[in-house]
């Protein structure tokens, strides 16, 4: 990797962050929660094999596999071609395990506002983890392209404080989530 590429990197990570935080707050006042900055089409396609390592190709395709079987209005396509969204397996000195990240918005959707985006997954925490593990935090962040926002508490993918390696797939709460964001 090129020094100018780990700068861009360092960019992409920081833009995120500030998303994140701006995103936090649940919008409603059921289990799961909806944010403004899920991706503006319900066809996500997603770049999913040119910067994904040998480890994460199964966790990656059973969490796409897991998500187009759960009945949302939502479909996910992973693959090689040269799409905007882009998801990377790399290690990162943070703590966190997995992280989504607008790269591109418009406001012309209110509730659907990204226009690109890119996933993290963090090698340096995940590698040592089960493959349900990584599965489990793959499909999270998918979650966050499909308008769902993090929740600390219940049964759901989208709860950060889940067991990785029991809570894998969409949960009903998840589902539930995907349905309500794209009946707004
Ligand atoms: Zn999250």
């Amino acid at each position: 990797m090129s020094a100018k590429r780990t700068r861009l990197q360092r960019i992409e990570v920081a833009v995120a962050a500030g998303v994140l935080v701006a995103g936090i707050v649940p919008e409603t006042a059921f289990g799961y929660g909806l944010w403004n900055y899920g991706y503006r089409s319900r066809s996500v396609c997603c770049n999913t094999v040119t910067n994904v390592s040998s480890g994460y190709v199964t966790p990656v395709s059973r969490a796409i596999t897991a998500w187009n079987r759960a009945g949302t209005p939502c479909t996910f396509t992973g693959g090689s071609a040269p799409y905007a969204n882009i998801l990377y397996t790399r290690s990162y000195a943070d703590a966190w395990r997995g992280l989504y990240g607008v790269k591109t918005m418009s406001n012309s959707d209110p509730y659907h506002r990204c226009t690109s985006f890119f996933i993290l997954i963090n090698r340096r925490i995940c590698d040592a983890q089960s493959t349900n593990y990584k599965q489990s935090v793959v499909a999270h962040e998918i979650g966050h392209s499909y308008g769902l926002a993090d929740i600390t508490v219940g049964s759901a993918l989208m709860n950060t404080n889940r067991n990785r390696n029991f809570i894998y797939t969409p949960q009903l709460d998840d589902k539930n989530g995907v349905a309500a964001s794209w009946a707004r």
